[in-house]
Order: C-alpha cells, then sequence, then structure tokens
C-alpha cells in the first residue's frame, strides 16, 4: 500500500485500490466470467498519468494491465494484484473534415468514433459492437462491415502515440519508428499504451441494411452461396452468415422468437436508391422466415447487436482463420451451428477479403491476408451455471471446423487457452515481431496480452 500511495504523488488522475468504494466498478471488465483483484486501477485522464504509470509498474516489478474499451474474452483489462491503467477516460475524438482524419484518444469506444465521425458523413473501418474498444480492436486488426471496402482498421491507421516501456513517448507512422508502427498494426497491446491514434475517415453515411432469417435446412445453401458470392462481389458490400437464436425482433413471427435459424447480415454502404436491388441475392437464394431491408446511419447499424452483447455478461470465444470454405467445413458447421444455446451465442463468417487482401503479407504485423473469412464462435450468458455447456459449444464446435480452418485465428478472437497460438497467428511475421519487441519492451512489462515474447 505505501507503495501505491507512493503512485498517488505521480499520478494526477484517480487511483483506485481495494479500499475504495467504487473498486469492484472499477477492477470489472466487459466478460463478467473475469474476477481479478489489481492492486491499483489507475483511471488515465491524461498521456502523463500513462507515463507515470508505466513507469511505476516496471520500477515496482508490478504486473501491468493496460484497458482500452475492456471486452478483451480473456479479460485482458484487468489482472490480480498488479496494476490497470484505465484509458477509459480518454476517449476524445478529434474529426478534420477537410482531411478526412480522425485523432482518437486510445480508450474511445466504438461508438464514441462513429457518432463523432457520422456528423461529417465520414467513417473508417470498426466492428459490428459499438461498445468495443478502438484500442484494442485497432491493435489486433480490426475487422469489421467496412473491411471489403476499406481494409482492416490498421489499414486506415496513419500513426500512433505510444508510450513504450521506457516510458517515452513515441510517434509511429511509416516515417518515425516505423518498426513499431508495423508491428502495432496486428501485433496488440505487446508494444506499449497507444494514447492516441489517428485513422483516415471516408465517406460513409446512410447505409442500407438487410437482415434475412431463413430456417435451418437452407443453412448449407446459404453458406455453399457465400463462398462463392464473397469472391467477387461489390466491395462495398459487407456481410456475414451466422447461426442465430432469434431474439424478439418485429419482423420476425412472434412464435418463432427463441428458434434456431440461419441468417445473413448484409451491410451496403453503395448509392442507397440501389440497397434494394443490392439485396436481391439473399432473397433469392432461399425463403425467408422473416427479414427487414431498411436504410439507417452507419453509427445505428454499428450499436445493432449490442443489447445481445451487454456489460457483465459471461462469455468465451474462438476463431479461426479460413483461406478456403471446404463442403467438409460446412458439415461441420451445420452439425454445430444449430446447437447455439442462446440468442447470444454465434458464429460469424466475417469476410476479410476485398481492400484487406490487397495489402501484403508482411507490410503489417497481421499476416493472414491470403484468408477469406475470420471464424468467430462465441457463446455469452447471465448464469455462471451455464458456464459448462457454453464453453462446450464453442470448444466443440471450433474443434469441429479446425482440420478445415488455418493454424492460425484472429487474435482478437482467442481465449486464453490459445494462448499457443501466438506464432501460427502472425506466421512468418513473429519472428520480426520478436526483434520489435526486444527493442521497445525487452523486460515484457506488455505481457497480459496474447504474448509475443521478446
Ligand atoms: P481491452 O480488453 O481493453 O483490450 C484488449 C487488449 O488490447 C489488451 O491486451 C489491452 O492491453 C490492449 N489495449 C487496448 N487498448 C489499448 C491501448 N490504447 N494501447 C495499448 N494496448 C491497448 N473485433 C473485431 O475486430 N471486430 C468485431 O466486430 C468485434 N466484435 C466484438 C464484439 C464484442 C461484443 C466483443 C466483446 C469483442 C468484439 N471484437 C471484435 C473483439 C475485440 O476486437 C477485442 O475484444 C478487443 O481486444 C477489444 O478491445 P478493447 O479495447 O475493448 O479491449
Amino acid at each position: 500500500m505505501t507503495s501505491i500511495n507512493e503512485l498517488r504523488k505521480h499520478v494526477r488522475a484517480p487511483v483506485v485500490t481495494p479500499d475504495d468504494s467504487d473498486y469492484d466498478t472499477a477492477r470489472a471488465v466487459w466478460n463478467g466470467m473475469i474476477d481479478r483483484r489489481p492492486a491499483a486501477v489507475v483511471q488515465a485522464e491524461r498521456v502523463d498519468d500513462v507515463i507515470a504509470a508505466v513507469n511505476f509498474a516496471r520500477d515496482n516489478g508490478l504486473p501491468l494491465a493496460v484497458r482500452g474499451g475492456g471486452h478483451s474474452a480473456p479479460g485482458y483489462g484487468t489482472i490480480d494484484n498488479g496494476l490497470v491503467i484505465d484509458l477509459s477516460p480518454m476517449g476524445s475524438i478529434e474529426v478534420d473534415a477537410d482531411a478526412r482524419t480522425a485523432r482518437v484518444g486510445g480508450g474511445a469506444t466504438l461508438a464514441d468514433l462513429n457518432e463523432a465521425t457520422h456528423a461529417h458523413g465520414l467513417a473508417t473501418p470498426g466492428g459490428i459492437v459499438s461498445t468495443t474498444g478502438v484500442g484494442g480492436l485497432t491493435l489486433g486488426g480490426g475487422i469489421g462491415y467496412l473491411t471489403r471496402g476499406f481494409g482492416l482498421s490498421i489499414d486506415n491507421l496513419r500513426s500512433a502515440d505510444v508510450v513504450t516501456a521506457d516510458g517515452q513517448l513515441r510517434h509511429a507512422s511509416e516515417s518515425e519508428n516505423p518498426d513499431l508502427f508495423w508491428a502495432l498494426r496486428g501485433g496488440s497491446g505487446n508494444f506499449g499504451v497507444v494514447t492516441t491514434f489517428e485513422f483516415d475517415l471516408h465517406p460513409v453515411d446512410q447505409v442500407v441494411v438487410g437482415l434475412f432469417f431463413y430456417e435451418l435446412e437452407h443453412a448449407g445453401d446459404l453458406l455453399r452461396f457465400f463462398r462463392t458470392w464473397i469472391t467477387d462481389a461489390d466491395e462495398r458490400y459487407g456481410a456475414f452468415p451466422a447461426f442465430q437464436v432469434a431474439p424478439p425482433l418485429p419482423f420476425l413471427p412472434e412464435d418463432r422468437h427463441g428458434d434456431t435459424f440461419c441468417a445473413a447480415i448484409v451491410h451496403w454502404s453503395g448509392p442507397v436508391e440501389e440497397g434494394q436491388a443490392a439485396m436481391q441475392p439473399f432473397r433469392d437464394l432461399a425463403p425467408r422466415v422473416g427479414e427487414m431491408v431498411e436504410p439507417m446511419p452507419y453509427t445505428w447499424l454499428n450499436g445493432a447487436f449490442d443489447d445481445l452483447f451487454p456489460r457483465g455478461v459471461r462469455s468465451y470465444w474462438k476463431g479461426n482463420y479460413v483461406t478456403e470454405l471446404t463442403d467438409e467445413a460446412i458439415d461441420a458447421h451445420l452439425a454445430h451451428g444449430p446447437k447455439a444455446p442462446n440468442a447470444s451465442s454465434t458464429m460469424h463468417l466475417y469476410p476479410i477479403n476485398g481492400a484487406a487482401s490487397r495489402v501484403g503479407a508482411t507490410d503489417t504485423a497481421f499476416s493472414y491476408r491470403h484468408a477469406t473469412f475470420s471464424t468467430v464462435i462465441v457463446s455469452a450468458w447471465a448464469d455462471a451455471s451455464e458456464d459448462a455447456a457454453n464453453t462446450a459449444w464453442v470448444r466443440d464446435y471450433a474443434a469441429a471446423l479446425t482440420p478445415h480452418s488455418e493454424a492460425g485465428g484472429y487474435v482478437n478472437f482467442m481465449s486464453d487457452d490459445d494462448l499457443g497460438r501466438v506464432t501460427d497467428t502472425y506466421g512468418s511475421n513473429y519472428a520480426r515481431l520478436m526483434k520489435v519487441k526486444q527493442t521497445y519492451d525487452p523486460g515484457n512489462l506488455f505481457s497480459h496480452n496474447q504474448n509475443i515474447a521478446p
């Protein structure tokens, strides 16, 4: 405690410890299964707080966790007996509409970012749930509706301000500290605390969204259609197939709420008047139990799934990259997808072709540029008594897909028991990542993550 009092002398931001009444709130992350008790949580408000906390953790040998939006499924945003740097107070966004760029605080959420850019009819690629942190999502890659059109989030990153393990604030871009900039783009939280991200923005305003629910007997048709269609579909589409227990959506028959379906979630960012025609392939492929096609602001779409994944829900995740969706892989999907335990349990098959695949495999740390899809299998549930059933569904489904997938998977969809897959996830980029780690974090201060050991 003496040493934490020492820390308080160096940071102006609140330092929350077990004696404080808000300790339980401060230590919690999105995944309700994570119950860790840090020695202190620094609720960083400015770069100086981050520098002081990094120096303090390093000099006192304290384990360190860095939290952006707190969404990491294995709970890397909190840690037992160590120091947490919570960046959530650092969520400011500055948009330069003329230059089409945004400067984004390291603790901003996608909602913060999208709302600020939407005011100018602009957006940058992010994910599908608005409460996710820009920080963790970007540092792992960033896959979402705009990936095919504009690339991963990292492909739109112009620069980053980073506090590295030596307590220095460094600017990283193609021209300054380029090795650090390379590693930040996919290497996750291994290289320092990013206090500001600078992104390119694109004109994206109203989009047309289609949600199509089909009977499970058409799941094979949907997946086979999708694997062919997505290879050369217009890049203004961001679409993915899913298995989904029906929430009480108004466009689904009331007596089918709670039944399991296969679904297509389709986003069209071309002209709104072309939206209905753009959705036609998803009407032609099979009869729909229910569908919704509507123009809406991009920000609305980005929050559409939020209610299925509230803060504090229990959760478990697995992911794989897929180059070719084979018939055998589809059989595995048909065997496991329909067993989704609840409305917050799903498989999404995100396409990562298009603009994302035009970046070279060694141009950023994100190495799977040749993959067509990034699969995520996720379950979220409220009651601890359902832990075993939900994790078993995710594990069994992922195990069935493993023989039909690449060895690596998207770092942001990995669980703690996937740590052994980090080398596969980075493939031939791993050796270079290790070298950059040796330069900027030789003592592995930033180790509470899918770790690249120096
Ligand atoms: P945190 O738990 O705060 O951080 C995750 C990791 O990043 C930690 O190692 C942390 O130390 C590090 N980190 C975070 N911010 C910083 C920073 N500023 N500087 C240095 N290190 C930092 N991913 C997608 O790509 N697309 C999706 O559509 C998508 N949907 C999701 C939906 C839900 C409901 C959830 C829970 C996750 C989703 N993800 C998605 C995965 C998401 O990208 C990861 O969980 C990501 O790690 C979340 O980032 P965060 O900042 O919220 O998490």
